[in-house]
């Protein structure tokens, strides 16, 4: 989240200027295309969650068995492709934190903390690491430095909980170290591969730079490059007009209910996309009918209303569009229950049902979300399974479903050609559509 000092910050393609009320826009200086790069930004600081530790290189999050990773000798904790990321892993930071860190993990201090707030501590200890590495090196002018100066620019979250022990010797003031946890909750960014979350890190120029819609013109992603620290990309989900402001997600905007409360709670501001605007003007949500009857007739008004809008209410901001009887589906226990139904009549091969709940998802991701969002593609790649085992379990050579899939994996390579390759290159969506693709040429 951007603050108002520190405007300088600008690039051959984007540019910040100060809001209205005080909270710099990131603008883009120049047309962009759906699908590309606005902005790339290696990572300062960051820590694998602790499924991840052991699998993935912790420098450069190569995912590997653990037989092929080498295990720093120094605190049997950190493993590593080979001696090249161990090597600027140690100078990024790790030699701050090598002879310390498993008596700091096992202290009482650090144990008593919650989960998260353990991930908090090791990101906190390796960010301080870095930057005092840069402190002795006295690197003022590097892009490193930059980028903790930009960290600590940074606007502050709204709660004032007290920094976690950290692990490596500095000397920065305990004023400072609080400082830099206080912009933690709301600046840290979930790292994830294949769009599934494996660790936390820092991203200074990304987070100064853009601002939150929960309708947002461009979305992250990030790439694994050999022995180097992983790379966040801002990419964008639809053609962005020179002169607009390209908004990120902070959170996912499906969190319909509790996103307002993350918001003022974590970030410290009110939303005013056009979505936030819609579901203010509707006010209380009901709960979606329990009865499954009542519920596939919400669903099928819901499908109704998609197909013959021309953009979203979410989209524009117009509530008098948002019909109030669909309300219900807004309630975040609408999208859980269609998701089980989903996966449930999908695992047990209730074609008929299964399709029907896919129609009906698709239709609130088109209400919600904005084209391209991953969210969408990844549903439609799930129906496309769902088509490909019916096929493979039925004897029988089903036209319709053929044509189905067929659709399903045009629409998903649609979406995933925008937002392109994310985290792991092996299994992930884009690879998964060329298997069925290839696959169903064989029918
Ligand atoms: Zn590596
Ligand atoms: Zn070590
Ligand atoms: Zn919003």
């Amino acid at each position: 989240m951007s603050s108002d000092s520190f405007d300088d910050l600008q690039t051959n393609n984007i540019f910040l200027v100060p809001h209205v009320v005080g909270r710099s826009k990131c603008i883009a200086k120049i047309a962009f295309s759906a699908g590309s790069t606005i902005l790339s930004n290696s990572s300062f600081a960051d820590v694998l969650l602790p499924s991840e530790k052991s699998h993935r290189c912790d420098y450069c999050h190569h995912l590997s068995g653990s037989d092929s990773l080498k295990r720093c000798t120094g605190c049997a904790s950190f493993y590593y492709c080979d001696p090249t990321c161990q090597s600027m892993h140690w100078k990024s930071g790790h030699r701050k934190i090598c002879g310390l860190y498993n008596s700091y993990t096992s202290a009482s201090s650090f144990q008593a903390l919650e989960e998260h707030k353990k991930m908090d501590a090791l990101l906190l200890s390796s960010l301080i690491a870095h930057a005092t590495l840069l402190v002795d090196a006295n690197e003022r002018n590097s892009d490193e430095n930059t980028a903790f100066l930009t960290f600590q620019a940074l606007l502050p979250g709204p709660m004032a909980a007290s920094a976690p022990p950290i692990c490596p010797k500095h000397s920065f003031p305990a004023e400072v170290i609080q400082e830099l946890y206080s912009r933690f909750e709301n600046n840290n960014f979930s790292i994830h591969s294949h769009f599934k979350t494996y660790a936390h890190g820092i991203f200074p120029i990304a987070s100064r730079l853009f601002n939150h819609s929960c309708m947002p013109n461009a979305a992250v992603k990030f790439i694994l490059r050999v022995h180097k620290p992983v790379k966040l990309e801002v990419v964008a989900l639809r053609a962005i007009s020179k002169g607009d402001e390209i908004c990120i997600p902070y959170i996912d905007p499906a969190l319909l209910q509790t996103r307002t409360t993350i918001f003022d709670l974590t970030y410290g501001f009110t939303c005013c996309c056009p979505s936030c605007n819609v579901v203010r003007a509707i006010g209380m949500i009901p709960e979606p009918p329990k009865g499954q009857v009542e519920f596939q007739a919400v669903c099928k008004r819901l499908r109704e209303f998609v197909e013959v809008m021309r953009l979203s209410p979410f989209s524009t901001g117009d509530d008098s569009l948002f019909p109030r009887d669909l309300a219900c589906v807004l309630h975040e226990s609408f999208i859980s229950t269609l998701s089980e139904h989903f996966s449930a009549a999908s695992h047990d091969g209730q074609y008929e049902v299964a399709m029907e709940s896919s129609k009906s998802l698709s239709a609130f991701y088109q209400l919600i979300y904005p084209p391209n969002y991953p969210q969408i593609g990844l549903h439609i790649l799930e129906k496309a399974k769902t088509c490909w085992n019916h096929l493979v379990r039925s004897s029988t050579y089903t036209m319709s479903i053929v044509t189905e899939l067929e659709r399903s994996l045009v629409a998903a390579r649609e979406v995933f050609t925008v937002i392109g390759l994310e985290g792991d290159p092996d299994n992930g969506p884009v690879a998964e559509i060329s298997i069925l693709s290839d696959a169903k040429k064989s029918l």
